[in-house]
């Protein structure tokens, strides 16, 4: 079996978090569940190659999460999907926040040093809501997500419809430029695309904020004081 990809998760052993050291055994599957089990041979501990995906510790088959999330993204809400699955609402947020979670990170790992010409830049108005860490319940959660509006933030790369970034916040200057700092840490270093936005006028703010230099304005006049430093666009911004 390829272990190539997976490393010992144990915080005592040497080994941990580095993957290709061959240190990884796979060890058949327990109870005759459909997941192996892997063994590191440094430190003698077993885990399931499912460890760290939303596959661990499920007891429900890994066709009903997939056909669960798959509804999901295609729009049914949650009380839908667990009605149509007959799985508890509650079952599929959680799954549902785990699957963003995994996502999330997943982009995190693969999307940087990202060379575009376009980026599009967008808000579109939807009806949800984040669930706070804690601060709601989960049929509270469940209420919210279905009913309060919220703004999408999108960023795309036209050319390649990759989607670069999304968030959800409110229509503000500090949702913009915590939105373009998303974005702009994606970019490869000197990359400067065109950018396209529906003219809120935020974006430019946050746009400048990210794409721009200190200038030294030229004096009027040939005696006189300096003009102070002036913020300005960087040349290829568009
Ligand atoms: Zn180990």
């Amino acid at each position: 079996m390829d272990t190539s990809t997976h490393f010992c998760p144990n915080p005592d052993c040497a080994y941990r978090g580095w993957v290709g050291w061959g240190n990884l055994r796979a060890n058949g599957h327990p109870n005759g569940g459909p997941w192996r089990q892997l063994l590191c041979v440094v430190c003698r501990r077993y885990f399931l190659e499912t460890l760290g995906t939303i596959f661990h510790g499920k007891r429900a088959s890994v066709d009903l999460i997939v056909r669960v999330i798959a509804c999901l993204a295609e729009g049914v809400g949650i009380r839908g999907t667990a009605r149509v699955f007959e799985v508890d609402p509650n079952t599929v947020l959680q799954w549902l926040v785990e699957a963003a979670e995994q996502l999330r990170t997943f982009s995190q790992h693969f999307l940087h040093d990202v060379q575009v010409r376009q980026v599009q830049l967008d808000e579109l108005f939807a009806l949800l809501s984040a669930v706070k860490d804690g601060t709601v319940s989960e049929a509270e959660a469940i209420e919210r997500l279905e009913r309060s509006p919220q703004w999408v933030w999108v960023a795309l790369d036209p050319e390649r419809k990759l989607l670069l970034a999304i968030d959800v916040g409110d229509r503000t200057l500090a949702m913009a430029q915590g939105f373009v700092h998303q974005v702009v840490q994606m970019l490869a270093p000197g990359c400067v695309p065109l950018f396209l936005t529906d003219g809120f006028k935020a974006y430019a703010t946050a746009l400048l904020t990210h794409f721009g230099q200190w200038g030294q304005p030229s004096r009027r006049q040939d005696k006189g004081p300096h003009p102070k430093p002036r913020w300005t666009p960087l040349p290829q911004l568009l």
